[in-house]
């Protein structure tokens, strides 16, 4: 497979399959970076592939058909446009559950970020979830878990997709066109999402944080405004950017106090950082929910930041 770390699960899945010991509605849980799109499809064709051994074998009807994106038993519930899975679509899952497979194997629904759900979607979709029928399954995934309807985890078997180590993606790793050092200083730092881990090694991540933190720098030694440092708010980093508040925070931040107070201010110092601590995770709440304008959320974070350090 594609991403080796995936490898375990399928394998175990698969068995299942072969065994008929697999569950109908599969929850796959895991963070941003970790594949779950990619184990989604193996999985699905797999179900799929004639061979019925639940691994795909590349070479039949159905796995020729599903790599050409024209497989008819094959269905994704996904809007890319949308911010949320309208009950319309699931509407749709819910009505081709019904017919029969048109190729005579089984029936695959894949539902991708389905936390994206509305009350009404997971409502609408019970019924199909719990009792989708013979040879039909449905793949639910989700990087948030915790957002999803007790009603709808009840009814699935959830598996979760767990980093990896580094070190068992040494074989992985000596076919990306990666630095290694660059990729491992990262990997470490986003929670181990292999493909989170990979674009910022890619890209130019390190560069990134030291350019973020010269300008936090600045900001709380009075020589920018909270607004111009505000404008250094890249969303597509948000969490990363966060992350590295936060660190600043907890390492020079605090060594820079520590030097200012007299020992008889140790508490009002230990006031300050967890004051500043707080923020960002309230910042970071905030920004994870849907809907949210992140960049006004950071910009009153910098405003409080600066603020408290002031007082
Ligand atoms: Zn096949």
């Amino acid at each position: 497979m594609q991403y080796p770390w995936l490898n375990p699960l399928i394998d175990l899945l698969a068995a299942q399959y072969q065994q008929n010991k697999l569950h109908h509605a599969l929850l796959i849980c895991g963070a941003k970076g970790m594949g779950k799109r990619t184990f989604a499809l193996e999985l699905a064709a797999g179900l799929l592939c004639e061979k019925k051994t639940g691994l795909p074998c590349g070479q039949c009807k159905s796995c020729l058909l599903l790599e050409t994106q024209a497989h008819p038993d094959f269905f994704i519930a996904e809007d890319a446009d949308a911010k949320s899975i309208g009950v319309d679509l699931i509407r749709q899952v819910v009505n081709r559950a019904q017919q029969k497979s048109q190729l005579g194997g089984a029936l695959v629904f894949y539902i991708p970020d389905c936390d994206k759900m509305t009350e009404a979607s997971a409502n609408a979709l019970l019924k199909t979830l719990e009792e989708p029928g013979n040879n039909k399954y449905l793949i639910l995934t989700t990087s948030a878990a915790n957002r999803l309807l007790a009603t709808i985890i009840s009814r699935c078997q959830q598996y979760v997709l767990k980093p990896p180590k580094l070190a068992d993606l040494s074989q992985w790793l000596e076919n990306q066109a990666v630095d290694i050092d660059a990729f491992s200083q990262i990997f470490a730092k986003v929670n181990g999402a292999p493909l989170v881990a990979l674009e910022y090694a890619q890209g130019d991540y390190l560069t990134q944080q030291a350019a973020f933190l010269a300008q936090f720098k600045l900001l709380i030694t009075g020589k920018t405004s909270a607004f111009e440092f505000s404008q250094t708010f890249d969303e597509n980093y948000y969490l990363q950017q966060l992350d590295w508040l936060n660190q600043a925070v907890l390492s020079w931040l605090g060594a820079k106090l520590e030097t200012q107070v007299q020992n008889n201010q140790q508490a009002i110092k230990r006031l300050v950082i967890s004051d500043l601590l707080a923020l960002i995770v309230q910042a970071k709440m905030q920004m994870l929910q849907s809907g949210v304008n992140k960049k006004i959320v950071f910009q009153s974070l910098c405003f409080n930041m600066l603020d408290k350090l002031k007082s």
